[in-house]
């Protein structure tokens, strides 16, 4: 990868966005596909599709790779979103989830008043992903039964994609995936993005990100 560009303009002209955002999208259309045809067949209901309830499910802990927060990056800074008072807030719910490791930590940053996802299309695929069949109801309550519809492509494609396109970014190996909470990710991608010397930054700082998450793992296992 060329030494002087910056992180965006590494990922803008090297066609990176465009390849994190079209396997992220095709993870998410394809498991809703298989999501919709196996209620068809069982015979039960996808609630989300139905869905007024206040979205629960966007107040949880999120995680995502590197790759899945580039688009979103991208859009920020392309809808010039990317403000001091973004950080701060991508910041503190970062440190939010990063502390509890599971569970509801509040509004998602990208929540807006009106209960829609501003990032929408650009969602990374746990969250595009993420379908219940049990009652909406029930996501908001502390304990509820939550019935989630299992997306199996997100244990083959997220993890090797993450590999090929930590290739094409020519980033530095850390050891582990470029993965951790949504907003760290987010955040990381914005603060490296006019970065000519991103591949320092994100190695430095994905590992610690990386090293956060797998501390919470090895904490739930004990
Ligand atoms: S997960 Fe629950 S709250 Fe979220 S859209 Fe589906 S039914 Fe609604
Ligand atoms: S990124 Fe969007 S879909 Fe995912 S938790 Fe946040 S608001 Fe919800």
């Amino acid at each position: 990868m060329p030494g002087r560009l910056t992180f965006g303009e590494v990922v803008e002209r090297g066609g990176v966005r465009d390849h994190a955002s079209r396997v992220t999208r095709d993870v998410i259309r394809r498991s809703n596909e298989a999501a919709a045809e196996d209620a068809r067949v069982h015979l039960y209901v996808l609630s989300c599709d139905t869905c007024a309830a206040t979205k629960a499910c966007c107040g949880y802990v999120v995680t995502a790779y590197l790759y899945e927060a580039i688009p979103v990056a991208a859009r920020l800074v392309r809808e010039r979103r990317d403000t001091p008072a973004l950080r701060k807030r991508l910041r503190d719910a970062a440190a939010r989830m990063e502390a509890v490791g599971a569970g509801h930590v509040g509004p998602c940053v990208f929540l807006d008043a009106a209960e829609r996802c501003t990032i929408h299309d650009d969602r990374p695929a746990v969250c595009g992903t993420h379908l219940v069949s049990s009652p909406a109801e029930r996501c908001a309550r502390p304990g509820g039964e939550v019935t989630a519809i299992a997306a199996p492509l997100l244990e083959t494609v997220p993890p090797a994609t993450a590999v090929a396109i930590a290739e094409e970014l020519g980033l530095a190996p850390i050891g582990t995936q470029y993965f951790g909470m949504l907003p760290r990710m987010v955040l990381l991608c914005l603060e490296a993005w006019a970065r000519p010397d991103y591949v320092r930054f994100l190695a430095t700082h994905g590992r610690a990100a990386a090293e956060r998450i797998a501390q919470l793992l090895e904490r739930d296992r004990a």
